[in-house]
C-alpha cells in the first residue's frame, strides 16, 4: 500500500447548497494529482442538512472522510480538528463555498514539490465581497503587521498547501485561540506565494458575522503582537502629561486672578481620562482574558462523529479490503446550541 500522497480539510458551517458541487470538483482536482488521497469535510455543527450530505458522499466514496463536531466551534477550531486528523504527505486547507477554486491543486502541488513547506494562496482579484469588506480587511492586515514580529503576507485566506512537516508543527502548537494563516506564517520554513483570483460564494452566504470577523481580528492581534499593552502605557502617559498642562494652566489662570470658567472643560476633561482609562483597561484585559483561557487548557474542540474507510493491507502492503469505520462520541439527546462559539 503505497503512502497517502495528499489530504483536504474543508470546514462547512452550514454549507448544504455547495456541499455535492464542492466535493465533486475537489475530487477531480484530487484525482488529477493522485488516487492516493482523503478529503476530510468537517461539519461545524451545523444547523442545515450538511451533515446528512456528508454522511452520504462519505458512504459513496472511500476517499472522503466525514468529522462531525460536537457544536458549533468556528472555522479555526474546525479546521484544526480537519488537520489533526489528517495523514497526507500533502495537506490542502480550502474553504467548501468554492471561493478558492479546487482546480488550482495540481499546479500548487507542482510549486510545493519545487522545495516549498507552504503555497499559499495569495488573492489578486476578490469577486463578489463589498467595498467596506475590502476596504477593512487591508486596513486590519497593514496594522497587524506594523505590531505583528511575524510578516503576515495581506490577501491572504487559509487556502494554502503545506508538506506533511508543518501540518505536525501546526497540530503541536496548543493555542486556543487560533488565527491559522498567522500561526502558518510563524512556523516559517520556504513559504511560497501563489497569485489567484477568488471567485464569489457557488450559493449560500457569507457565515461569518461581523461579530465572528471582529473576534478573528482581535485574537489575530492579541496572539501576535503584545504592542498594544505598551500602546496603552504611552496612551497612559500622553493622557497624563495632558493633565499636568491642563492643571498648570488653571493654577497660572488662578493667580493672575481670573477664576476659571470651569463647568463644560471639567466635564470634557474628565469624561476624557475616564475614557482612556477604560480603553487602556480593555486593552489589559483582553489580554489577561486569553491568559486565563489559555491555563485552563480545556480540549481545543470536541468531536462528535468521524466517518472513514479504513483500508487493510495484507503483509506484502496491498490493500485487502476497505471497511467502513464509523467512531461514534455518545451525544446528548439535545445538543446544546452555543452562540458565543467562535
Ligand atoms: N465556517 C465554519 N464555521 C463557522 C463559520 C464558517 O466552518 O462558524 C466555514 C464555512 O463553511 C466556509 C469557511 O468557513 O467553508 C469560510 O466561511 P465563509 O465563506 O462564510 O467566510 P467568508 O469567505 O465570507 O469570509
Ligand atoms: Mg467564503
Amino acid at each position: 500500500m503505497s503512502k497517502l500522497q495528499l489530504s483536504v480539510v474543508a470546514p462547512c458551517y452550514n454549507e448544504e447548497a455547495v456541499l455535492e458541487e464542492f466535493s465533486g470538483r475537489m475530487s477531480r482536482a484530487c484525482a488529477a494529482v493522485t488516487d492516493q488521497y482523503e478529503i476530510v469535510l468537517v461539519d461545524d455543527g451545523s444547523s442545515d442538512s450538511t451533515w446528512s450530505i456528508i454522511e452520504k458522499l462519505s458512504d459513496s466514496d472511500p476517499h472522503i472522510v466525514g468529522v462531525q463536531m460536537f457544536r458549533n466551534h468556528g472555522q479555526q477550531l474546525a479546521v484544526t480538528a480537519g488537520l489533526s486528523l489528517t495523514r497526507g504527505e500533502r495537506v490542502l486547507l480550502i474553504d467548501a463555498d468554492l471561493q478558492d477554486p479546487p482546480e488550482l491543486l495540481p499546479a500548487m502541488v507542482k510549486v510545493l514539490d519545487q522545495g516549498s513547506d507552504v503555497v499559499y494562496g495569495k488573492r489578486i482579484e476578490r469577486a463578489g465581497e463589498s467595498p467596506i469588506k475590502l476596504f477593512t480587511s487591508s486596513l486590519f492586515y497593514r496594522l497587524l503587521n506594523r505590531l505583528s514580529s511575524v510578516p503576515i503576507p495581506q490577501d491572504t485566506g487559509d487556502f494554502r498547501l503545506m508538506s506533511r512537516h508543518v501540518v505536525d508543527i501546526l497540530n503541536q502548537m496548543p493555542e486556543q485561540h487560533r488565527f491559522i494563516r498567522g500561526m502558518i506564517s510563524w512556523i516559517g520554513g520556504r513559504q511560497t506565494a501563489f497569485p489567484y483570483a477568488r471567485d464569489a460564494r457557488f450559493a449560500g452566504t457569507t457565515k461569518y458575522s461581523l461579530r465572528k470577523l471582529a473576534s478573528l481580528a482581535i485574537d489575530a492581534l492579541t496572539s501576535f503582537s503584545t504592542k498594544p499593552l505598551r500602546i496603552a502605557v504611552w496612551l497612559g502617559l500622553l493622557s497624563s502629561a495632558f493633565a499636568f498642562a491642563i492643571l498648570a494652566f488653571a493654577l497660572t489662570q488662578w493667580v493672575r486672578g481670573h477664576s476659571v470658567p470651569g463647568w463644560a472643560s471639567s466635564v470634557v476633561s474628565t469624561s476624557f481620562f475616564a475614557g482612556t482609562q477604560l480603553f487602556v483597561m480593555g486593552v489589559f484585559g483582553e489580554y489577561l482574558g486569553r491568559l486565563v483561557q489559555e491555563v485552563r487548557r480545556r480540549p481545543l474542540f470536541m468531536i462528535g462523529q468521524i466517518r472513514r474507510q479504513e483500508t487493510k493491507a495484507d503483509i506484502s502492503g496491498d490493500i485487502q479490503s476497505l471497511q467502513k469505520v464509523v467512531e461514534n462520541y455518545p451525544a446528548p439527546s439535545k445538543r446544546t446550541s452555543r452562540k458565543g462559539a467562535r
